[in-house]
């Protein structure tokens, strides 16, 4: 049987880590702040952040949203943006995406302050990820390496491929890995025989969004896969294609009328794979923890520039 890599157990070894740094900063003076913007009335972005805003509480971390309606303009975006830039309590500023379409969200993105952009989207703090520099990380891909660094996954050395180069995982989690001295595959949908190239990967990552995509010819023998995607499925045909040895996920799966699924086929990758984080709970509790990190740290950056001046 193939190694689990547990999500929830490094997100709750992170959030311990945080206590006592939180703790510091509150006797310090204040506690770490965080602003959350949630545009609308988007279900899935409106638990994103319920999840967030309920970390934060647990952590001592203080923490608000903002919950323009959705007609919101850019010019209105921009100036709630521009306000928490400026209040001295708010040290991470995250806009939850996606925007409506009539917002321009580079615009939105460019706006807040590279010290505050806790989500690591920001192009300095791209340039800062390109660079080695230190500097927010986009949580995802930061998670990503927490649950292999932190699971015994060796990486210096290693063959890792990526599938998937979307700004906000596949390409920061590439950078990572070649930080961490990989050699590192970037793939996406125009690549010649994926499957062939997958199977290079002593560490292969799956960010595509296609719900159980990655079967077990894409897999090398013994290798760390990391699940990124987060499908729902409501079409029970499919469920039951992709659970079709899981009667429990079958059951749930009529309760619920829908499923969550990864990228990666969950019966393939126990039989091929060295080890593999499951979904739920692979790199998903990892995103909101290292939001918490990242929190933490542009707190700690703040009063330490504080001091300093
Ligand atoms: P995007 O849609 O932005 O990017 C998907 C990438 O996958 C693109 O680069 C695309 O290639 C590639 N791709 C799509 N189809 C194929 C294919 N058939 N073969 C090869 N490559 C393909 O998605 P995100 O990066 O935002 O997210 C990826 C997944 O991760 C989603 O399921 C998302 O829900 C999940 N996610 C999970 C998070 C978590 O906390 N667990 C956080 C963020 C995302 P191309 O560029 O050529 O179009």
């Amino acid at each position: 049987m193939p190694r689990i890599l547990d999500g929830n157990r490094v997100r709750d070894d992170i959030k311990s880590e945080l206590k006592p740094r939180v703790a510091a900063l509150v006797e310090g003076g204040r506690p770490p702040g965080l602003a959350v913007v949630l545009v609308g009335n988007h279900p899935a972005s409106a638990i994103y952040v319920r999840n967030k805003i309920k970390t934060c509480h647990d952590l001592g971390i203080h923490s608000e949203s903002i919950t323009p309606p959705d007609t919101v303009t850019t010019a209105e975006l921009l100036s709630i943006v521009e306000e928490l830039n400026r209040r001295e309590e708010i040290d991470g500023i995250l806009v939850q995406l996606p925007l409506p379409p009539q917002v321009d969200t580079k615009r939105i993105l460019l706006a807040v302050s590279p010290e505050k952009d806790v989500d690591g989207f920001h192009p300095f703090n791209v340039g800062a990820l390109v660079a080695g520099l230190p500097a927010p990380r986009a949580c995802t891909p930061a998670g990503i390496i927490e649950l292999l660094q932190r699971s015994g996954i060796a990486i210096a050395g290693k063959r890792a491929v990526v599938v998937g180069r979307s700004d906000i995982v596949g390409k920061p989690a590439a950078m990572l890995l070649l930080h961490q001295h990989a050699t590192v595959t970037i793939c996406h949908s125009k690549t010649p025989d994926l499957p062939a190239v997958c199977r290079e990967g002593d560490i292969l990552v799956a960010a595509i969004g296609r719900a159980a995509m990655i079967t077990g010819e894409y897999i090398k023998p013994g290798a760390a896969v990391v699940d990124v995607g987060t499908n729902h499925i409501a079409n029970r045909e499919q469920a039951a294609r992709i659970f079709r040895n899981s009667p429990e996920r079958m059951a749930a799966f009529d309760k619920k009328g829908s499923v969550l699924v990864g990228d990666v086929d969950p019966f393939d990758v126990v039989e091929r794979a060295g080890a593999y984080s499951p979904v739920p709970g692979g790199v998903g509790p990892l995103t909101i923890a290292m939001l918490m990190v990242n929190t933490v740290a542009a707190a700690e950056r703040r009063v330490l520039a504080c001091r300093v001046c």
